[in-house]
Parts: C-alpha cells; structure tokens; sequence
C-alpha cells in the first residue's frame, strides 16, 4: 500500500431548491476490512458537538458498477463491505443553515466548509485530496463564481475545477463561497489578500481593503515578517441581520449586517463599520493565535469527541484584546473611540454575577456545555473566556510595561508563543503560559495570573490604568441594550431610577422577561424567566412601557406585578431599585501625568513593531504629538 494516489471529490450544488449537495468520493485503496466513512462531530473553532452527519440525507458505495452494502458504526461513521479495488461512495448533503459553521445552499448562493461535507476515509486522513467544484447543472448559474483559499489545481483563478488539499485536516479548513461575488485583492506586507462579498450590497470596497490593509500589516508586524500566508482570503456574507466569524488557516468566513459594509459616498461610516472591521481582525489574529500556535490538547485535533482545555482564554480573549488595538494601531480609531470600545468589552465581565463564581479556566475548560450552551440563567452562573480572557490580556499587558518600564509587553509574550509554538506541531501545554511570559518578560507572575485565570478576582484595573493616563469607572446601565464603555450621554436618562433586574422583549400578551438577573428585585419578588408581565400597579404593560412604568415607582415603595407564567396568571409585591454601576467607562485621563501620557502613547500608538520605532514615537509625544 505505497500508492500515493490522493483521496478524490467531487461536489456539485445539485439541487439548490431542495439545498442537497451531492458528494462524489473516490478512494483508491480503501482498508481492506471495510473503509469507514467518518464527518467531524465539530469543527474547529466552534467548540460544540453538532454532529453534522445528521446532515446526510441518502448514502450508497459502489466497487465499479458494484453495490456495496454499508453499515452505519455511529451517529458520525459509516462502514462499506469490504472490496477488492477501488471504491466510489456517493451521498446527499442537506445545507440550509445561514451561519459560518456549517453548510448553505439555495438558487443565490452555495457556501460550505469541508466538516460538513467531506466525508474522511478513515485511516488515510494523512493522504492528500483533490476536490473537483462544479457548478449547479441547468441554465441560470453561468454567472456563478468560486472563492476559497483552498489551492488551486487546473480550476481557473475564481473558476471551477479541481483543488487540491495536502491531507484531510488541510482540506477541511478552506470554506468554499460559489454564487455571485464581487471580489477586490490587495497587499499587506507585500501578501496578496483577497475580499469576496457574497450577494446584494454596494459596498464600497477600496474603503474597506484599505481599511483591511492597514488591519493586516499591524498584525503582521506584531508576529514578524514574513506572513505565515502567501494569500488570505475575507469571505464576507452580508445579510439583514447576523453578525459572526470563523477563523481558518488561510480565510475567515464572515456574517455580518448590510447596513454595517461601508457604502460608497458615505463620510464617517458608523459604529457597526467599525465592529464589522473589529470582527476581521479579530479572525485574521488568529491566523497566528489558534490556527497556528494551539493548545496541546488540540494538536491533533479529535474532530469525534470534546477536547477540553483550560487555555480558551488565552485563544479567544488575547485574540479579543488584539482586534481593536489594532485598530487603535491602524490609526482607525483615536484612544477614545479605542478606549469605549475596550469598555464594552470588560463591561460584558463586570455586568455578570458569573463573574463571581465561575474561574476564566474553567469557562474554557466547559466552552462545550457551558458558553456554547447558554441558557436564561447564563449571567448568572458563566464567565465569557473572550471578555475575561480580554481584561486579563489588558492588565497583563498593562502589568508588564509598568513592571519592565516599557521594555516588555503582551507583544513580547505573544512573539515568543509564535517562535515556540508557532509551527503548529507543539501545542502550549496546559501550564505553559506562565514559564514562557515569565522567562520573556523577566515578571514573576504568580499571584497575579492565579488570582485572575484561576480563581475569580477581577485584576486590578483600575491602578494599571491610571498609570497609562486611563481613567476607569462603573456606572449604572440605561437598559438592556446599554453595552457601557463610554459615559452616558443624555444626563436626564442618567439619572438612576429603579428597575427590574430582568431583560424585557416585546410579546403579544405584553412583556416577556427572557432573562432575571440575580438577587435583582424581579427574582427577589418571584419572578422568573419567561415571565410575561401584563400589567403594573393595575396599568397594562408593554415592551415599550414596562422599564418607565417600574422607573416611577419611588425608591424604596412597591408596587403590584401581574404575569403570566405559562397559561397562569401570577402576582408579585416588587420592590424595584436603582441599578448598580456595572459597566465599564474608561476615558483617557485629562489630569494624566506626562509618564502617563508617554506609557499611554507607548500602548496605543502605532510603533509596536521594532523597539527603534517605539524609541521615535516616544520622543514624538514629547513633541506634543
Ligand atoms: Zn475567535
């Protein structure tokens, strides 16, 4: 068995009404007891089990003109009868799922990742592939083009035809965009990237590549020439509503609002432009962070099982910190807008009361029950390993540079993790991030990290920040929709009334409360979550009047609340009182010291690359820059 003759697909959008892929795979030497056939029961990335052989509608396999009998082994595998040559098994792909995790498919667009669709031979994962696109059969998709990181091999640039993967995990790490696209390249640190919007939009492209560009060389710089890539692609999906992203190896697929693409004409695009940018530099980070330098428990990937890990924090919350500083870097965005951004971010930590019972590590440790399974009761019971790990990336980061007088920072760490585990093959061992920060930074950091990744104490901010001419407080939230960040703008909405402690969402009977916050006074007065709530102190209640209902009832009196729980109707006594200050504000601080100042420059400018370039920028401020 010395053939190197690689495993081969075919796969055509077969039939976009009814959104079935068909799948046509060739194995040259299947195992002689039987191949199995086996998809991932997760993809990498997106740390739930999702079994996306539920999926596969009909399977058959054949030896030439041959039927072979399959046996399903499990939710995820199959195995042929045992044959003699070559094998082709043949199988139907439901797609209807607009998310980038899965697969799509109808008359305007096809969209897949391999997890979905390519079933791996088992024991020969290790084998290169070629995979032949087509296009859907019939008139109509002539206009149809193809975008995917995946290398070419005879398709045409764009075109469809075949590609090529050098083994099984390669090939599922290049999603595949067909349809309608309008494309635009350009290049960073002399790269060649590439932007594929899917479907309707006017979009203004040069402005978003050059935005991207400047997004790229930051992150680029940040790790150290050369790229591990000679090209990435951004598949952007816009839609109505929806907003995600996945990172591979060499592409992100991402989802984000219509409204949010900056369009052509437009002076100062919006706060959304600003997190639709955040969003690809949050994916194109880890093409370094978690693409390339992995927890040890990830190398290799088991795509039949949870692999568990207490480091998410490190993958997901360092990636978060590093999307909008370098934003910050770029230039996109000033250290106010930079700065709210942040707030926004620590704000989704400190506005939890999960903070207080559930450890950074082990938010990691259980992503595959807990965060990716979040219920009404999740801010009460869960800390988010992005946000966290992002306030622990800050303080360390902040910690660092004061404890070093600006020699080292998260930068330092972050370079080193790329030159010890970059190369993809030694993961970071479960308690390998201290020794490493530690022996790059020359900081002894073992309370520190304790006490913020294991246990579930918040760092000290607001010192760390002080010291980079940051000022950081807590204030009350106006509503459910306030993200916090930045200071409240209206000073008459600032005022602090009284409240619920529950979020409200319209329902035709009145007002639901998805969410009841703890030790809040709707859980305190019996409320519950999915609660609709008719009426208060005998005045019908609304989605829209609900919060301004409870907001006059003076601090510290009652008042009557009529709900339904199910089909029952239930009253409560409420006490409502005003919300505690809980969302970060972080401002930069007019009284700032010059050491301030400089230490905040040092941070946020865009001279993070080469210590000789940080020397320039330093005297810059003293300039008065
Ligand atoms: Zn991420």
């Amino acid at each position: 068995m010395t053939s190197t003759e690689p495993i081969h697909y075919r796969i055509v959008p077969a039939r976009p009404q009814a959104h079935i892929f068909e799948v046509r795979l060739r194995i040259a030497e299947p195992d002689p007891q039987g191949q199995v056939l086996r998809l991932p029961a997760w993809i990498p990335g997106s740390y739930m089990i999702r079994d996306f052989a539920r999926h596969v509608v009909r399977l058959w396999a054949y030896a030439g003109e041959h039927p072979l009998a399959v046996d399903k082994l499990d939710a995820s595998s199959w195995r042929c009868e045992p044959a003699a040559g070559a094998i082709e098994v043949v199988y139907e792909v439901y797609a209807w799922d607009l998310s980038v995790r899965t697969a799509y498919l109808d008359t305007t667009r096809a969209f897949f990742n391999g997890t979905s669709v390519f079933l791996a031979a088992v024991g020969q994962e290790h084998r290169a592939a070629t995979v032949d696109i087509q296009p859907p059969p019939g008139d109509g998709y002539g206009h149809w083009r193809v975008a995917t990181a995946m290398p070419r091999a005879g398709a045409p640039r764009g075109g469809f035809g075949t590609y090529r993967a050098p083994d099984y995990d390669a090939l599922i790490d290049h999603p595949v965009e067909i349809g309608e696209l309008t494309t635009m390249s350009f290049r960073a640190c002399g790269v060649e990237h590439e932007v594929a919007i899917a479907g309707r939009h006017d979009a203004d492209l040069e402005r978003l590549c050059a935005d991207l560009s400047r997004i790229c060389e930051q992150h680029i710089g940040l790790f150290g020439e050369p790229a591990p890539v000679d090209y990435y692609l951004f598949l952007v999906m816009p839609v109505g509503e929806g907003y995600g992203g996945l990172e591979h190896r060499a592409s992100t697929s991402l989802i984000c609002r219509r409204q949010d693409l900056p369009h052509r004409g437009q002076q100062a695009p919006g706060d959304g432009y600003f997190d639709l940018l955040a969003l690809a530099s949050h994916e194109y980070f880890h093409t370094w962070n978690v693409k390339r330098i992995k927890p040890a428990a990830f190398v290799p990937y088991d795509l039949s099982r949870p692999q568990h890990t207490r480091l998410l924090w490190i993958f997901e919350g360092f990636t978060v910190y590093y999307e909008a500083l370098a934003l910050r870097r770029a230039e996109l965005l000033d250290d106010s807008a930079y700065l709210e951004r942040l707030g926004r971010v620590l704000s989704n930590v400190t506005r939890t009361s999960g903070q207080h019972k559930q450890s950074v590590a082990a938010s990691s440790f259980d992503a595959w029950t807990k965060f990716y399974k979040q219920d009404e009761n999740a801010s009460n019971a869960i800390v988010s390993y992005y946000s966290k790990g992002a306030m622990i990336a800050l303080a360390l980061d902040l910690e660092l540079r004061l404890e070093t007088g600006g020699q080292y920072s998260l930068d330092d760490v972050m370079r080193a993790l790329w030159r010890e585990h970059g190369d993809g093959t030694r993961g970071l061992d479960e308690e390998g991030f201290q020794p490493l920060c530690e022996a790059v930074t020359g900081v002894e950091l073992g309370d520190f990290l304790a006490r913020a990744v294991d246990g579930t104490e918040a760092p000290p901010l607001t010192e760390l920040l002080a010291a980079h001419g940051v000022t950081y407080d807590l204030r009350p939230a106006q509503s459910d929709r306030d993200r916090g960040g930045g200071p409240v703008k209206d000073a008459d909405a600032a005022a602090r009334r009284p409240e619920l402690g529950a979020s409200i969402v319209a329902d035709p009977a009145g007002a639901r409360l998805p969410v009841v916050r703890e030790d809040r006074p709707a859980q305190e007065a019996g409320l519950a979550p999915g609660d609709v709530v008719i009426a208060v102190d005998g005045i019908r209640a609304t989605a829209d009047n609900l919060a301004d209902l409870i907001g006059r009832v003076p601090d510290g009196e009652r008042c009557r609340v009529h709900a339904f729980r199910r089909d029952e109707l239930m009253s409560f006594e409420v006490k409502p009182r005003p919300a505690p200050a809980e969302l970060a504000v972080l401002m930069p601080d007019p009284q700032a010291s010059p050491e301030a100042l400089a230490r905040r420059h040092a941070w946020l400018a865009s001279d993070s690359r080469a210590p000789a370039t940080r020397d320039t920028a330093i005297a810059g401020v003293a300039g008065g820059n």
